[in-house]
Parts: C-alpha cells; structure tokens; sequence
C-alpha cells in the first residue's frame, strides 16, 4: 500500500478524529464470506457505494484496510463544492453536447445527494451552506463571471453573487483578495463525521462493514474471489475505490492515479468576535492557484486551513511550519494563534483530472482519480455505480468514453514526473 504513513492503525491525529462522534468501530473480516458486491476502500467512494446498494437491497461487503475514512475522505477540507471535475467541456468531441449536458446536470446533483443524505438519515455532520470562490488576480474574477452566466444558464437554484474588492470582506477578513463568487449552493462539512456515519448506516441497513481489512490479493473471474489476512470473500461484482492509496493492488488502475499530499492545520478555537472578523459569513472558502489555500471554519470555530501540494509522496517534516507562513500571510493578525492539530493526506490525481468511473472487466467496477474536488463526486459516483450494478441505468457509460492516460515509469518516477508538470504550472501561475 501506498504512503500510509505513520497512522497505520489508525486515524492521524486530526481535528476531525478528535471531534468523532462514533467511535465505535467495525470489526475486521474473518473466515469465508460470499455476497453479490465486495467494495475495496472505506472512504466516501466505497461507503457510498454500499449504501446506495443496500439502498437498492443490493448484498454488500465492504472491506477497508485500516479505518473508515482513514483516507483523503477523513482529512480533507470538508469543502463540499458542486461539480464533476475540471473542464468538462474539453471532452465534448468524444462525450458529444448530451454527454457533456449529463455531467453538467451530476455536478449539480452531487451536492444534492450529500444533502438529501445527511437530511434523511439525520447525520450529524456541521454541514453549513454557503461556499465562496476567492480571486487573486484580475483574470481570475472573468472567470467567475464566465461561471455564473454559465449558472444561469442551468437555471441553477441557488444563489450566487459576484464580489470585488470592497465586497469581499463580507467573506473574508483579509486584504489578500480582489473579489469572489458566493455559491449558496455549495458549503462545508465534517467529512469524517459523515463518512463514519454513512457507514454506520449502511450496516444498519444490512451491508457488512469490515475495518482493518486490507486485501492482499483479488483473483479475476465470473465469482472474484479477494483475499485478506484472515477471510476471503467471493462475490459477483467487484467495486474498487482505493483512489491515492491504491498501491499495487491493481497495477492499471495505479497508474491513472498520482497521488498528491495535501495538508491542513486548525487552530485553537477563535472568540466569537474574531470568528466574525475572520470568516463574517462562516462560508468555505478556496483561491484559485494551483497551489491554492481552501480553509473555513469548524463548528467549534477553529480555523481549518488548507494547502500546499507535494509530489514526492512524502510529508513535511512539520506540517505546522510548511503551512503555517501560508496562513499568517492572509491573516496576519492571526499570529498569535497556536495550532492545535496538523494532519495531511493523499490526493488522487489523473492525467486529464476528471474522476475516473467504469469499469475493468463486466463485473469490475472503480471510481478513483477526484484531483482534490471529490467529497461530493464521490456521492455520485456511489450512485452512479450502484445504478450499473443494479441496471437502473447506464449513466456510468458518458464516465467510460473519457479516456484517461497511463503515466509513464514505476511509482518511483510517477511523482518527479508529476513534481516536474507542477513546477511549469506554479511558473506559469505566477505571471
Ligand atoms: C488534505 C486533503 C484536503 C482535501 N480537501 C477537499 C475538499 O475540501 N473538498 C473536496 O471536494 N475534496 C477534497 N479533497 C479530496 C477528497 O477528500 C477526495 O477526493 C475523496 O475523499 C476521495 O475519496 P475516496 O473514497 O475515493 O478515497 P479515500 O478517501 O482516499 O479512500 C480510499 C480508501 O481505500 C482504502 N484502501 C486502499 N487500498 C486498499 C486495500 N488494498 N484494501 C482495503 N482498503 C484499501 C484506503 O485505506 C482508504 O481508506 C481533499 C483531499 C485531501 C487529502
């Protein structure tokens, strides 16, 4: 597996696993189980499609290696933001106006499916809506005017508003931004909260939930048969959904995928009065570099502040100092505040950056490849999945006719590759 880190067992020492609800746990997989569906991964990708299938009154059983959400879905900016991928228009050659008008309409519904959830089974999980898009550059604010013509459009629900400069501080209290485009539509959330509770509710529905269960093998065929330390599992469909942490499980599948650490700091709880002068409107909020910052506020009101991009597959030696300067240079009226928690986690990137959805084999599915913007895609992609698998729909088929590229050379020369394309784009960024 790849790059687990120090946290093998269990979750890092995040803000979000100090503020789990349930920490009860699922067992581990024992002896030999059979079911229609195995999923490989318990991160919001795998959850979601087991309790889309239970939904459905699909068998399921799921198989995590270590804990659920210990992946990118339990430490990531719980930035829930609509929309598939980056570009979606550069395939329309190959998805044709249909296809392209399809992912348009499951941007929109990704979102849609994270709030329907969190209302139906009444999960706990802070989500708060309102998100903001936040210009540094001039350019960047044609963009966000391009975006919300092209909302409007959709006819898109919900509201969305243009900021310049003297606007903005109704976000945000720094002086580091030009303008930005409100999405009430989009918001922020406890990602671990909610991926451990989506779990728990798929067991209660009747999948089997398996943590620190990592598959060691899986043999291809009519019955697949995936194999861990202690129980191997025969099913009639495969799901993989190991994304940045896929290792050598599957060797296609792992080289679609780059994986990028990216890395959050909270800091202690801010009074009232400089939560208000920080984020006035507690959205989320994210600029539009390559090496952006995306941060917001807890519900406790620390700040969440996210960054930085690493290639080489290892962490800063100390999270706290590489981000740190990121966050005084926004805020620096902020320096004295201590930092409680530093925590990172991988990113999986594709060479085209829009998820990668379909399948291997008829009975092999995957969805992997989010590039930093999957806690709603993930959402549909569970759906999306359990659709095929169910034949409800065929939806996962526009996913299939995007091709995505191989990277060259092992995992050891994927991330100086990868480390190289950056350095060109941050060049490119800076002017
Ligand atoms: C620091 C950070 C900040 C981010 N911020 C945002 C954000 O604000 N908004 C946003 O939309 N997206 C964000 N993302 C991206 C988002 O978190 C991911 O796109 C999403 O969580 C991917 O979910 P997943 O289930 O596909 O993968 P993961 O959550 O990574 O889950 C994969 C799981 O598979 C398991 N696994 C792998 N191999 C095996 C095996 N052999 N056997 C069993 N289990 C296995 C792993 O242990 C892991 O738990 C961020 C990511 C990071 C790292």
């Amino acid at each position: 597996m790849l790059n687990p880190g120090t946290h093998v067992n269990d979750y890092p020492n995040s803000y979000y696993h100090a503020s789990l609800q349930d920490q009860a746990g699922f067992k581990h997989a024992v002896g030999t189980i059979r079911t229609q569906v195995c999923v490989i991964g318990g991160g919001f990708s795998g959850v979601s499609t087991a309790l889309e299938l239970r939904e459905r009154g699909v068998d399921v059983v799921l198989l995590e290696a270590y804990r659920i959400g210990w992946g990118a879905s339990g430490r990531n900016g719980g930035q829930l933001i609509r929309g598939i991928g980056h570009g979606v228009e550069q395939f329309r050659n190959r998805i044709g106006d249909a296809g392209v008008e399809m992912l348009d309409h499951m941007g929109f519904e990704a979102v849609d499916i994270v709030k329907q959830r969190i209302k139906k089974y009444q999960i706990n999980c802070d989500l708060k809506m309102g998100y903001c898009d936040l210009a540094t550059r001039q350019r960047d604010l044609k963009a966000f005017e391009t975006d919300q013509a092209w909302l409007k459009t959709k006819h898109y629900p919900y509201e969305t508003r243009l900021l310049d400069k003297k606007d903005i501080h109704e976000v945000v209290g720094s002086d580091a931004y030009v303008g930005g485009l409100i999405d009430m539509g989009s918001g922020h959330l406890h990602p671990l909260n909610l991926v451990v509770s989506e779990a728990r509710i798929a067991e209660q529905l009747g999948a089997k939930i398996f943590e620190r269960s990592e598959v060691k093998s899986m043999q291809r065929g009519a019955i697949c048969v995936v194999k861990t330390d202690h129980a191997q599992i025969h099913c009639e469909q495969l799901v993989i959904c190991g994304n940045a942490y896929i290792g050598e499980l599957d060797s296609t599948l792992n080289s679609q995928v780059l994986p990028a650490g990216s890395y959050v700091i909270a800091s202690e709880p801010l009074s009232d009065e400089l939560a208000q002068q920080v984020l006035p409107s507690d959205m989320a909020v994210c600029d539009q570099r390559i090496d952006l910052d995306y941060y917001r506020l807890s519900a406790d009101k620390r700040l969440l502040f996210g960054g930085l991009c690493t290639y080489s597959g290892r962490d800063p030696k100390s999270i706290i100092k590489a981000l740190r300067p990121n966050m005084d240079k926004v805020f620096p009226y902020l320096k004295h505040l201590n930092i409680d928690y530093q925590w990172g986690g991988m990113i999986g990137i594709g060479a085209n950056r829009f998820p990668q959805i379909g399948r291997l084999q008829d009975n092999i599915f995957y969805a992997q490849a989010y590039s930093g913007h999957g806690v709603a895609a993930t959402h549909l992609a569970g759906k999306v999945i359990a659709e095929a698998i169910t034949k409800e729909t065929n939806r996962i088929e526009v996913y299939e006719q995007v091709k995505h590229l191989r990277f060259p050379g092992g995992p050891r020369f994927r991330s100086p590759l990868l480390a190289a394309g950056m350095l060109y784009h941050r060049f490119l960024d800076m002017f």
